[in-house]
């Protein structure tokens, strides 16, 4: 599925077949953990090929590694250059890049010597589908701030989003809503989230989520739109007042909510803020322009 025969991927310095590359089972990454990634996307545009917002992932990798005490030092416009690379051996042209620094073998719990880069891309559609998603208010909250990075994309930190996940489908939901240690509602297993009241938008501000770089852009598409958009705390009771929500991520780009706990929004999803969000956002990955007067 991610790979094939001919599959190249890099790892560390090399373009090499994926089948024959191998890694040491005595890693800090695979027992505890303890490495970072990203999750990027390229899309075939009206330009070519292009990664979008490549320095802004490999700028997220580089402070994910700082926050841990990861040693790294590529830079991100090295970085961005081999991805490229990674697509045009793989004759790749919309497709999802996963970068993967993982840790030398060392099974103490003190600071690697070393780290293994790695970059492999293969086609990815959305991650949570194309129809809107039914979604439940998580039993798991996110990892507490003062126990972990979570602004750091950590390898060890998506148990939390996969248990979140296992138990949305076990309950019957496509997603789950996860809230932060105090309560307030935090974010998605792999994805921020907006909900919409009033003609305006709302979301968690940074603090117990992860900056998403998706999130930052709808931020930015508000601003040039003239959507009025707002950063606060907000309980998930709140939610059963919204007119519409979504979740954004560079996997599941934007998607839209229908039901949170089996509660309908009162808007229809093509009626809604986030509607137009989705379509601007397409437009913007895409390096197409997007005009829309609001009425
Ligand atoms: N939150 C979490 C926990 C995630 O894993 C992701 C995916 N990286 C996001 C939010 C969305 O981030 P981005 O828009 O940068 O993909």
């Amino acid at each position: 599925m991610y790979y094939n025969e001919n599959t190249i991927l890099f790892l560390d310095g090399k373009f090499v077949k994926a089948k024959d590359a191998t890694t040491d089972l005595f890693n800090q990454t695979m027992h505890y953990g303890y490495g970072t990634f990203e999750g990027i996307r390229a899309y075939q545009t009206v330009h070519g090929v292009k990664i979008f917002k490549a320095h802004e992932h490999f700028d997220r990798l580089q402070r994910s590694c700082d926050l841990v005490g990861i040693p790294f030092t590529y830079s991100a416009e090295e970085l961005t250059q081999i991805s490229y690379q990674v697509l045009k051996r793989n004759n790749l042209k919309d497709a999802y890049i996963r970068p993967l620094v993982y840790c030398h073998p060392n099974m103490t719990l003190s600071a690697p010597t070393g780290v293994s880069v790695m970059i492999a891309a293969w086609e990815w559609g959305k991650y949570l589908g194309d129809q809107l998603v039914k979604v439940c208010v998580s039993s798991y909250q996110r990892p507490n701030p003062k126990s972990v990075k979570v602004e750091a994309k950590v390898c060890g930190h998506y148990i939390n989003s996969i248990l979140a996940t296992n138990e949305a489908k076990h309950r019957g939901f496509d997603e789950a809503l996860m809230l932060d240690s105090n309560g307030f509602v935090a974010e998605g297993p792999g994805a921020n989230f907006f909900f919409e009241k009033e003609g305006v938008l709302y979301t968690p501000p940074l603090g117990n989520i992860l900056p998403g770089i998706t999130r930052q852009t709808v931020l930015e598409i508000c601003r040039e739109m003239d959507m009025l958009v707002e950063e606060k705390h907000f309980r998930p009771e709140e939610l059963f007042e919204a007119d519409s929500a979504f979740f954004c991520g560079t996997a599941a780009e934007i998607i839209g909510i229908e039901s949170i706990e089996g509660q309908s929004f009162s808007k229809p999803w093509n009626h809604s803020m986030g509607a137009i969000v989705q379509e601007a956002y397409k437009c913007i990955v895409l390096d197409k322009s997007y005009s829309y007067v609001i009425v």
